[in-house]
């Protein structure tokens, strides 16, 4: 039988303080928590998830205050950000206060906290007398759950209750920066804050290291992840040659496209001969969009939800193409690139 989903935060509060796994809403993605101070618990998450133990967690806090009792030092600029930014997208890697499981932290002397934008988790969490480890609340490599079904559908057999806090506001995960004492902060992973945002409050532009390792220091900077079943191609890497045999010879089964908006789409198509564009258009060829507005937080909160449904729809290969750069775009474009660098059959 799997988890029940409901919105009892007392049961969800018993389960947590009796070392079991509770998925959480929060404005990013859903989360898999766990007692992030009890080694056991935490186990826990890498099991159900079947992640390696390098990919450290991040712990999720009520407060300032609570987030103070987990880390070594606080700078100045950790103190900027958080007023700033919290509750909200923000991850914060500090040194870790001795307190902070070494499996939390996979072992670095670093953790990384948080104080997520969600109702019902904050109530959840200040109620609590530990913070709560929680990385997102799928199966490790697959897309983030932006609906509390989506963590259902793949971990509600793993897992012993699910908090419904409805569908995610952001849709994609924090962005998360690391602090240093001498307050140099430096980007590990980009996400649902952008980092225009980010310079103005610091008043300088933030160092960048996001370059993709098999060992990451953030494992969103893993070459593959957030991957879909389906292989994702790059439509700028193919003429449109190619692509149109490929739908010769495939016909139109489980072949489909993702644009980022109706409006990107009709830009590229409008550009070839009708017969062309009626190749591309033909139904029942599928086309989904991320935004019907071409609006980047719109296709940010609809990301993790249009790869899925590729995967539910039966879509063997998706043709895409890259969201417009500014704002939220950056971010999306990273998950894109990191769903579609797996090896295409
Ligand atoms: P998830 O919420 O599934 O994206 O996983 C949490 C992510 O937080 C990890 O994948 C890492 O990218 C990041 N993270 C957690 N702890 C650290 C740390 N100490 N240093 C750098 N990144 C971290
Ligand atoms: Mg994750």
């Amino acid at each position: 039988m799997g988890a029940q989903i409901g919105i009892d935060l007392n049961h969800a509060a018993e389960l947590l303080s009796g070392g079991k796994l509770v998925a959480i809403p929060t404005e990013t993605v859903y989360g898999l928590a766990a007692n992030g101070l009890d080694s056991t618990a935490v186990a826990g998450i890498f099991a159900a998830k079947n992640r390696p133990t390098f990919d450290p967690l991040i712990l999720h806090v009520g407060s300032i205050e609570q987030a103070k009792t987990l880390c070594s030092q606080w700078p100045a600029a950790a103190e900027i950000l958080a007023n700033a930014f919290w509750p909200g997208p923000l991850t914060l890697v500090l040194p870790k206060a001795p307190q902070v499981p070494d499996l939390v932290t996979s072992d670095n002397p670093t953790v990384a906290i948080r104080m997520p934008n969600n109702p019902l988790s904050l109530s959840l969490i200040r109620s609590l007398p530990f913070p709560l480890a929680a990385p997102s609340a799928n199966p490790f490599g697959y897309v983030s759950p932006t609906c509390a079904q989506h963590v259902a559908d793949q971990l509600g057999d793993r897992i012993d209750y699910i908090l419904d806090g409805g569908g995610c506001d952001i849709g994609i995960e924090s962005t998360i920066v690391s602090v240093s004492n001498e307050n140099q902060v430096t980007v590990l992973r980009l996400g649902g804050l952008d980092l225009e945002a980010l310079s103005k409050v610091l008043g300088y532009p933030v160092k960048e290291s996001l370059n993709m390792h098999s060992n990451p220091q953030a494992p969103g900077q893993l070459d593959q992840h957030y991957s879909p079943n389906s292989a994702m191609l790059h439509m700028g890497d193919f003429s449109i040659d190619a692509i149109l045999k490929d739908l010769q010879t495939r016909g139109h089964d489980g072949l489909g496209f993702l644009w980022f908006s109706p409006q990107q789409a009709q830009n590229f198509i409008e550009q070839f001969d009708g017969q062309t564009q009626q190749a591309l258009t033909d139904s029942p060829l599928k086309h989904y969009y991320l935004s019907n507005n071409h609006s980047d937080r719109e296709a940010a909160m609809n990301l993790f939800g249009t790869l899925r449904q590729f995967d539910k729809d039966g879509c063997k290969r998706i043709y895409f193409s890259w969201a417009p750069d500014g704002g939220l775009g950056r971010a999306i474009n990273d998950r894109l690139k990191r769903a579609s660098s797996k090896v295409v059959h």
